[in-house]
């Protein structure tokens, strides 16, 4: 068990950034994650959008959080 284990409970999906991939950095990433109240949340580590969506269906989340860490080139 590591120490981020806990923190990646409700992670239901992560996805490298564009940058993240050209730099290989591991930290630039693009996650999805489930939130009871709000649906499915999307946070960028790299660019720091989070909060982003509200959606109801992983499947609508895991697409957009796949289209921005296409994008996101911070
Ligand atoms: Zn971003």
């Amino acid at each position: 068990m590591n120490a981020s284990s806990r923190q990646a409970a409700n992670e239901v999906a992560r996805f490298r950034t564009l940058a993240g991939r050209m730099r290989n950095d591991s930290l630039k990433y693009t996650r999805v994650i489930r939130s009871g109240i709000a649906g499915h949340l999307i946070q960028c580590s790299a660019c720091g959008q989070a909060g982003s969506g509200g959606f109801k269906f992983q499947s609508d989340a895991t697409d957009a959080a796949r289209t921005h860490a296409n994008r996101c080139l911070a």
